[in-house]
């Protein structure tokens, strides 16, 4: 009887249940969880703050751990076939169907309304489907990866890691742009290194608070800015005071906060280009205050704006590759030092300090 971790429904604490192993589908698996992480979405979770999710639920979307039990067979997608043992990840995103018009028309499998994410929505109805858990059952068609890296070294990634590596494609980011970074938690920290590996000159970073920003510049930003200290003309003074007057060329929004927006359009350059990824929940409208003007903001300046949802097959795949290879993955050996790490029955704690800010990277461990 494996335990896991529950959110009962939304705004209550994580109980911790015993749950029967299931019965094993053909060509499926159980996945001994060695980590799983604990991100701001699962905080959004816990607050409901996301729809369309089934309480009560497990959370942990990105674990690593190791096949346990496979009925049937499992392939990679190079074809190599699993063996009982071995260590992988899995990605988070299930059943997206390759049938329906997002899929197959607009080629954006991220909004095909058949998929289903483990430890999102998938609830603890459907099974064990969270990370948060010392079993985790991999239904048929789930795509597992090989791991053959270190693991704390791909979860010093997490689930930021292909969500920003989704970013910075988006971005179209090309050798030798200046791109800013605003937001310096996971996401903004791993698009500051993706972008300096799609051959960006620099990478400017607004954030807070000082020990993610610390992070960020050891992840290579050249500048660093605490958005708390300075209001909005002074952010774009010192953006332009580094790209020659005129704004980054590109501008990752990884914040959560919808003024933010608005600002990513204001601190690039004309015709340059903005992706949104950190409004993932809804945090409501851009505020009066920051009185977005469509003319000035956005249509004088000929910017391209693009949103980016989630991340599929390709992003997830890529991350691993780049954090298993022992010299690209070099910029996440310093995060894998700010790792915190707590026990299945701390779930609690772990939501506090990552809804509070106190720790750069949250990790359930289970061992
Ligand atoms: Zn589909
Ligand atoms: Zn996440």
């Amino acid at each position: 009887m494996p335990h896991v971790a529950v959110i009962p429904k939304p705004n209550s604490p994580v109980e911790l249940r015993e749950v029967p192993t299931p019965e094993l589908e053909q060509n499926s698996a159980l996945f001994g969880v060695e980590l799983s992480e604990v991100c701001g979405t699962d905080v959004y979770l816990q607050k409901g703050l996301l729809q369309g999710v089934p309480y009560p639920l497990v959370p942990g979307h990105v674990s690593v751990g190791r096949l346990s039990t496979i009925r049937g067979k499992l392939f990679d997608v190079e074809g190599r076939e699993f063996r009982e043992g071995d260590r992988v990840t899995f990605l988070d995103v299930h059943r997206t169907c390759n049938a329906c018009w997002y899929c197959l028309v607009a080629k954006a499998t991220t909004r095909c309304p058949q998929r289903k994410v483990y430890g999102i929505t998938y609830g603890l109805d459907d099974g064990l489907c969270g990370g948060w858990a010392e079993q985790v059952y991999l239904k048929p068609d789930t795509r597992v990866i090989r791991l053959d890296g270190d693991p704390e070294l791909f979860m010093a990634g997490g689930c930021a890691l292909p969500t920003a590596l989704h970013a910075v494609e988006r971005g179209e980011v090309a050798i030798g742009d200046t791109v800013l970074v605003l937001g310096s938690g996971p996401v903004g920290i791993n698009t500051v290194i993706l972008a300096l590996m799609r051959g960006a000159l620099r990478v400017l970073c607004i954030g807070a608070p000082a020990h993610r920003l610390e992070a960020a510049a050891q992840a290579g930003a050249s500048d660093v800015l605490n958005f708390e200290e300075h209001n909005e003309s002074e952010r774009l003074e010192w953006v332009r005071d580094r790209t020659s007057g005129r704004g980054a060329d590109v501008t990752i929004e990884a914040t959560g906060a919808p003024d933010a927006v608005v600002q990513a359009m204001r601190f690039t350059r004309d015709a340059g280009c903005v992706v949104i990824v950190g409004q993932y929940t809804d945090h409501g409208p851009v505020s009066f205050e920051t009185a977005f003007n469509p003319h000035l903001d956005l249509n004088k300046k000929h910017l391209d704006v693009r949103g980016c949802w989630g991340s599929d097959f390709s992003h997830f795949y890529r991350g691993v590759q780049i954090v298993s290879d022992p010299i690209k993955s070099k910029p996440w050996a310093s995060l894998r030092s700010k790792l915190s790490r707590y026990k299945l029955t701390q779930s609690n704690d772990a939501l506090a300090d990552v809804a509070e800010g106190r720790v750069l990277k949250a990790l359930i461990e289970l061992k």
